[in-house]
């Protein structure tokens, strides 16, 4: 057996790996189409009997690549690039909800994936529960139904931090027979690894710290393989009863662990076809290649600067599980004992007008919508990225109206500080 590489040297070496003669970085393999010999082996790929390239909405040996190194870094056993972090959860829900179907979600996650389970997949049939992870288990699972395919949950949410009780929320959807889907983009597989702790099927907006220099847009969904379709049967009919679409072929008999990240690019890429570009694939690798280093500067710098902020008599709170008073500081000694994230969530004392005015005294630090990138960043949710949402919503989804989301880039610590500091002083 090849021996196994720890995290880091995944990140720089796995995907790509060389034959003689062959590129050693990994090339970008930008061609829609890819040639045959024959009819016959054409015939043989689309019939799923044989794997291989013929269209790049399918699959790309550049994409391929990359996945298959964030496969690896999650422990997973496939993975898929999607074009978005948005249509790596849909696709992720899609792959395994139909009309009619339900699901459960925490409130605390992403606006954008708020707004996509609430109203978006509502109008498809596909009715979700948000319930709030703080709750005690019989209130959780309260609203389990019959029909409902999955649980979903962040592993850090984003804006406000909160920490997913993964292996809690993984022991009750698998006691109602449907997988756990996390979203993990805020951790990365560096820093919390899902699988680990029952999750059964991975998510990623990789536009953030995968890529984390704000180059592309994109996404990953990456299977455990753990998760038994078969022995819920009747209510994953997508995978356990014949695909009309592909000469009745059943995923999961056909697949076995590979069947739903085989039916998810088999299937839905190719009906619905939201591909990561090859070129942006390339530039995720390179980001990938550093993550590792990245992702320990981030927490670094970021647990200085939630500290400094903690002890400041302008902030009024903030929240950031490296901090000892943090209320999620037990789950992320659990679930994140080496770092969490960059992001730091945390409100001024006064008004609004006041959190305005600090963010627009920032010199270094620029009032971008974007999050979790190597140049340190500042937003508002409430009146950016969550201005969709009414202030009931804002609440449920742990989102408070002066709440300011500072993404801790890689700077000199000290010269993030100071930026707070010069801004802090000016605002007053
Ligand atoms: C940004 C983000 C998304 C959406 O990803 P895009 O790449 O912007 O489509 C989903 N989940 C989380 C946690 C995010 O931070």
């Amino acid at each position: 057996m090849e021996k196994k590489l720890r995290r880091e040297s995944v990140c720089v070496q796995a995907g790509w790996t060389p034959k003689k003669g062959e590129p050693r970085v990994l090339p970008i393999y930008q061609s829609t189409t890819f040639k045959y010999d024959n009819s016959e082996q054409m015939a043989r790929l689309f019939d799923l009997e044989d794997t291989g390239y013929f269209y790049t909405r399918l699959q790309n040996p550049t994409n391929d690549a990359v996945a298959a190194k964030i496969a690896e870094l999650e422990g997973g056993v496939g993975a898929m690039l999607t074009s978005s972090g948005q249509a790596a959860n849909f696709y992720a829900v899609f792959n395994i909800c139909q009309a009619g179907d339900h699901f459960v979600t925490s409130n605390t996650i992403y606006g954008g994936t708020y707004n996509l389970f609430g109203v978006t997949m509502k109008k498809l049939g596909i009715e979700c529960t948000f319930v709030d992870p703080e709750w005690d288990d019989k209130r959780i699972e309260a609203a389990f139904r019959p029909n409902t395919k999955c649980f979903f949950g962040e592993t850090i949410s984003n804006p406000g931090g909160h920490v997913f009780d993964i292996e809690r929320f993984a022991r009750m959807a698998h006691k109602h027979g449907v997988p756990l889907i996390v979203d993990n983009t805020f951790a990365t597989p560096i820093n919390c690894r899902p699988f680990e702790w029952g999750a059964d099927i991975v998510t990623h907006s990789t536009t953030k710290y995968m890529d984390g220099h704000a180059t592309s847009v994109g996404g990953a969904i990456v299977d455990s393989g753990n998760f038994d379709w078969n022995a819920h049967a009747d209510k994953f009919p997508g995978l356990c009863q014949p695909d009309e679409s592909y000469h009745g072929l059943t995923y999961a008999d056909a697949f076995g662990k590979m069947a739903y990240i085989t039916k998810a690019t088999a299937q839905l890429m190719r009906d619905l076809g939201s591909i990561q570009s090859p070129q942006n694939a390339f530039l995720l690798n390179l980001g990938l290649e550093t993550l590792h280093l990245r992702m320990r500067q981030h927490c670094a710098n970021a647990q200085a600067v939630a500290e400094y902020l903690e002890q400041n008599e302008r902030v009024a709170w903030v929240n950031y599980c490296g901090l000892k008073s943090n209320k999620y500081y037990e789950l992320g000694q659990k679930y994140l004992p080496n770092g969490s994230c960059g992001v730091i969530a945390f409100g001024l004392k006064g008004t609004k007008e006041d959190a305005i005015r600090f963010m627009d005294s920032l010199k270094m630090i620029c009032i971008v919508t974007h999050v979790a990138d190597a140049r340190t960043c500042v937003l508002h949710p409430a009146s950016h990225t969550h201005r969709q949402l009414s202030d009931e919503q804002l609440r449920e989804a742990g989102v408070a109206p002066d709440l300011i989301r500072l993404s801790v880039g890689i700077e000199n610590v000290e010269d993030i500080i100071e930026d707070i500091q010069q801004a802090l002083d000016a605002s007053k």
